[in-house]
């Protein structure tokens, strides 16, 4: 007995040695996880590891609750203890990841530390604007500050794995996820997903406050066809590496250091079994050097995909593909040994994706710092500061759509004299639940503050009084309600109406056929209108929605997405003035659902209508175009656009040479400088975006009508102008050509500096030889 506990008392003090190691001289830095410190205790582990152990390393499951479909597994404990988990995803305080983490470090065999992963999208318990918002504010240092405080908050409770940055390209807003996107284009999206694995995983993922980025869902998920969740995507390669790739490998060339794989089939292949992506391109080409982790589930649909006629055959296409963790798909824990035994599946690929995740394990330093401090159940709010930043995040997400005049005056900002009267009607004036979005993490609604408790707040500081009702239900026809709302909006001399989807009504499993208002709610939008009193419309939404009407009808429009807890506050600062709204759209508003998908970055048709809003002739004479014959092609609301309560104006565009060489752009020699002026014409200080766009023609290929490449937040005083300027070169300027290489060529390149995606001002220049 004495003999045997001694043994085993040698054997951890050698694996525990391993483990530990050199803490300094393993420290990563700058998120280089793959360093030769880190992959010697990596091998050195490995080496003590029997095959079932390295399996469970590959095995993630959910705890407490599940996020897809199908039931959870309730013994973690006794799986724990077995050492048959590599990670577990769901636990969210401190408690529990510190109970959980104690079975896997002092019961199982290997005391090899389990990772806690969570969905993190935009904050932990400070919720900030839903991503597409975020995007909006086309503010990147705000959203990796928000990362920042996301990973702070998430880092404290033991999660160290956020599933986000999703930077999948959307172009079509009936997909439910949209809304947790950077939105349609890839350029921006690419700086986006920057953003946010700077913010999540630091400077070091050593450091204790960082946690693991994971971009996803790789890939192609967001161009689901007809915007059905979870449906199949057809994607060329030439598109799949011009517009859906990008994102991705920015993120990856950041440093991050997880991927999800997709549940969509890309090119018939599922994308949880599809080496060409997974293999070829993210770990030859690119060089990535953290692990895979598949979808939820998703390895067990290959299954349903058509690909697998059991699990086995689902498990070995998935690990073959380059699949390292299986998510809740429980093929690779049952069934990966007999893959290996029968010489199916080589050891040495189970070793490769072992070691992809232990080496991500050890850069964490969870080795070494297996715990969090705290121990109790953590009900902390929002710190001030981070309330402060995400009050930020959330005003400059907000984007002005529309801010007609009413007897001379524009709606906003309000100016309500003292005892005068302002009615909030709508569904969403007073929710505050809605407010954090469909998929906030830890986040609650006691913590967010609605439209109507900021607009009460301001009312009594500013003496004027106000009116709330409901008006209509969140979503059917309307039951009642509109007659209070009718009487409050004829005593008021002004209303503000806050409409839109219910939270619950975006994000995953939530696609929609129709993008209009809820018919209640858009049947009291006209009654509301109709009693002549200036309307303001907050439109809360996870994603476009089809408000024609209101476009034609409402003179105030201001799209508010789901802004996060400071909603109240934030709304009231840009309703009233205080701050002046500076986002921009990076989805675009469509005027139909049938003109989904519509994006602003498409080809240009052989048969383009000279305006794309040129009406129908009544004898159908100009029918022969690319165009409906019920309504205009051009969107109500392009990428890019968004006003202010001041007007910008651009002049000056100049561009550096009227002619560059392409061989010289392919050697990375030159570049061609674009700038131009851009004025506040206003009394008010405000914020414009002014966004660099290029076309090419004479190309191998068609290219884009637009493309954006790149964009500067330019604030501007009363009166004042600003030079900006924009370098385009190689990289801006390649494309993949007929040939399927990289490269510029020959054209004629139209550059523009502009608003938005449907004006500016542009000039010419010659791509020679
Ligand atoms: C979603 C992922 C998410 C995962 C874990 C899946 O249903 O597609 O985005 O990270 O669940 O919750």
């Amino acid at each position: 007995m004495k003999t045997c506990n001694s043994r085993r008392a040698i054997r951890i003090a050698i694996i525990l040695a391993v483990q530990i190691g050199l803490t300094a001289s393993i420290v990563a830095q700058n998120n280089t996880f793959a360093s030769p410190a880190i992959d010697a205790r990596v091998e050195a582990l490995l080496r003590q590891m029997t095959l079932d152990e390295k399996i469970a390393q590959l095995n993630q499951i959910t705890t407490g609750y599940a996020t897809g479909p199908g039931g959870i597994t309730n013994n973690h404990d006794e799986l724990l203890a077995a050492g048959k988990i590599g990670s577990l995803f769901n636990a969210n305080t401190a408690l529990q990841t510190n109970t959980y983490q104690k079975i896997a470090v002092e019961k199982s065999r290997l005391h090899i530390p389990v990772l806690f992963g969570l969905d993190v999208i935009h904050g932990f318990r400070t919720i900030f604007p839903v991503p597409l918002g975020l995007a909006a504010t086309w503010d990147l240092d705000v959203i990796e500050r928000a990362a920042r405080v996301a990973a702070e908050e998430a880092s404290r409770q033991g999660v160290r794995w956020t599933f986000s940055p999703m930077v999948d390209i959307t172009r079509d807003a009936r997909w439910g996820r949209i809304i947790e996107g950077a939105g349609e284009d890839p350029y921006l999206g690419s700086l986006v997903a920057r953003a946010y694995v700077r913010g999540y995983q630091g400077n070091s993922l050593h450091d204790p406050s960082s946690i693991l980025a994971c971009v996803k869902h790789f890939v192609g998920y967001g161009a689901a066809e007809s915007g059905r969740d979870y449906n199949s995507t057809e994607i060329p390669e030439r598109l799949l590496r011009q517009v859906y790739l990008p994102p991705f490998h920015a993120a990856v060339d950041e440093g991050a250091a997880t991927v999800m794989s997709g549940f969509n089939a890309l090119n018939e292949v599922p994308s949880s079994a599809n080496p060409f992506t997974l293999t070829a391109i993210l770990r030859k080409e690119w060089g990535f050097q953290g692990f895979v982790v598949s979808d939820y589930g998703s390895l067990h649909e290959v299954m349903a995909h058509g690909i697998a006629n059991d699990e086995s055959t689902a498990a070995r296409k998935a690990l073959l593909a380059g699949v390292d963790m299986d998510m809740e798909g429980h093929v690779y824990l049952p069934h990966l040994a007999a893959l290996v035994h029968s010489g199916a599946v080589p050891e040495e690929r189970v070793n490769d994706a072992v070691r992809h995740i232990l080496r991500i394990k050890f850069a964490l330093g969870l080795f070494d710092t297996p715990y969090v401090p705290a121990a109790s159940e953590d009900q902390s709010a929002p710190t001030p500061a981070y309330r402060a930043l995400a009050r930020q995040a959330a005003e400059e997400s907000l984007v002005l759509l529309k801010n007609d005049p009413v007897d001379g005056h524009p709606v906003l900002p309000l100016q309500i004299s003292k005892g005068g009267h302002l009615a909030v009607i709508g569904p969403l004036g007073d929710s505050a639940e809605d407010m954090i979005g469909s998929w906030a993490a830890v986040g609650r609604g006691q913590d967010a503050i609605s439209l109507r408790a900021a607009l009460q707040e301001r009312a009594g500081q500013n003496q004027f009084e106000i009116r709330y009702a409901q008006g209509a239900d969140f979503i059917g026809a309307s039951t009642g309600g509109v007659s209070e709302a009718l009487d409050d909006a004829q005593w008021a001399d002004v209303i503000v109406m806050a409409l839109g989807e219910r939270a619950l009504a975006t994000g995953e499993g939530s696609a929609r056929t129709d993008l209009n208002l809820p018919s209640g709610q858009q049947e009291l939008l006209e009654k509301i209108t109709a009693v002549g009193k200036p309307v303001v419309l907050v439109l809360f939404s996870g994603r476009p929605l089809t408000i024609a009407w209101a476009g034609a009808h409402v003179p105030a429009i201001l799209e508010a997405w789901f802004p996060g807890i400071e909603a109240g506050p934030a709304l009231v600062r840009i309703l009233f003035g205080d701050a002046n709204p500076a986002g921009r759209l990076t989805a675009s508003f469509p005027r139909a659902v049938g003109q989904e998908p519509i994006y602003y970055n498409a080809l240009s048709t052989g048969r383009p209508l000279a305006s794309p809003d040129e009406p129908l002739a009544p004898d159908f004479g100009n029918r022969y175009f690319s165009r409906y014959i019920d309504e205009k092609a051009s969107p109500l609301y392009p990428f890019g656009y968004g006003l202010s309560y001041t007007t910008f104006h651009y002049s000056n565009i100049h561009v550096s040479a009227s002619k560059i060489s392409a061989s010289a752009l392919n050697r990375g020699g030159s570049s061609l400088t674009v700038s131009a002026d851009v004025s506040n014409m206003g009394a008010r200080a405000g914020i414009e975006t002014a966004q660099l766009y290029i076309r090419l023609r004479g190309t191998s290929v068609a290219r884009p009508v637009r493309e954006l490449k790149g964009f500067e937040r330019v604030p501007l005083a009363p009166g004042q102008s600003r030079h900006v300027e924009f370098h385009l070169g190689g990289k801006e300027l390649r494309f993949w050509n007929i040939d399927m290489k990289e490269i510029a060529e020959p054209a004629t390149l139209t550059v523009w500096i502009a608003p938005d995606s449907a004006s500016g001002l542009s000039q010419e220049v010659e791509i020679t030889e």
